[in-house]
């Protein structure tokens, strides 16, 4: 499905910074005026819905009703084999209020020691997804999916990225996914993945 963007301002229905700067970096080059959902002072929905889709759509569909304009919306996590999925659609919730990543990736390790017997011992085999929402004003929706497999590793390494990147070693890489450049995990992330069908479906053609 298409339905492309022309000369618009497309808003990006996030509040997190660094999500924020990698959906911008995507979107360079296009002639689309990108601003965010934090920069506009737009508020939070609750993320209720059970799957990426249904959350992505919560957000999208929010700042579209706010703005009368085309929203773009990212719901994405980190789904764990061992541990049935989890923290999967529950990602941000399990690093807390104050968003303390190296609390929930330790959160990960626990649960996954607990499980197997020591980290060592589990499965260790693990997915990052996202389902992007395009919303229009008028009510329509377009999906974008991406997803990037890996394997998680026992001591976080690398300073780039967000959240559970540093844990996270994308397969055919032996680096986390926090020890790429910006470039390097765009070309194989799930966001870039989804990002760039998004881009041949919407943007304008060049
Ligand atoms: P959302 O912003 O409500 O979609 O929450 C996304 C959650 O998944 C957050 O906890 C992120 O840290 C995590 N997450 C999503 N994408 C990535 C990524 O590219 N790297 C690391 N963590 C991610």
């Amino acid at each position: 499905m298409s339905r492309r963007l022309a000369a618009d301002t497309l808003v990006l229905a996030s509040h997190n910074p660094k999500k924020i700067r990698e959906l911008e970096g995507l979107l360079a080059g296009s002639g689309i005026e990108v601003r965010s959902a934090r920069d506009l002072g737009l508020a939070e929905p609750d993320e209720t819905a059970p799957d990426f889709g249904g959350n992505a759509t919560i957000k999208a569909m929010a700042a579209a009703a706010a703005t009368g304009l085309p929203c773009l919306a990212d719901d994405s996590g980190l789904s764990v084999d061992g541990l049935d999925g989890a923290p999967g659609v529950r990602s941000a919730r399990w690093a807390g209020p104050e968003q303390d990543y190296p609390a929930a990736m330790a959160r990960i390790r626990e649960a996954l020691a607990a499980r197997f017997g020591s980290f060592a011992a589990a499965d260790k085999r693990a997915a990052f997804s996202t389902v992007i929402c395009l919303a229009w004003p008028d009510g329509e929706c377009l999906y974008f999916e991406g997803r990037v497999d890996g394997t998680l590793v026992e001591t976080p390494r690398g300073e780039g990225g967000f959240g559970y990147d540093p844990m996270f070693v994308p397969d055919g890489e032996s680096r986390t996914m926090a020890e790429l450049t910006p470039a390097e995990k765009d070309a194989l992330s799930h966001r870039g993945r989804a990002m760039r069908a998004f881009a041949a479906a919407c943007l304008p053609e060049r």
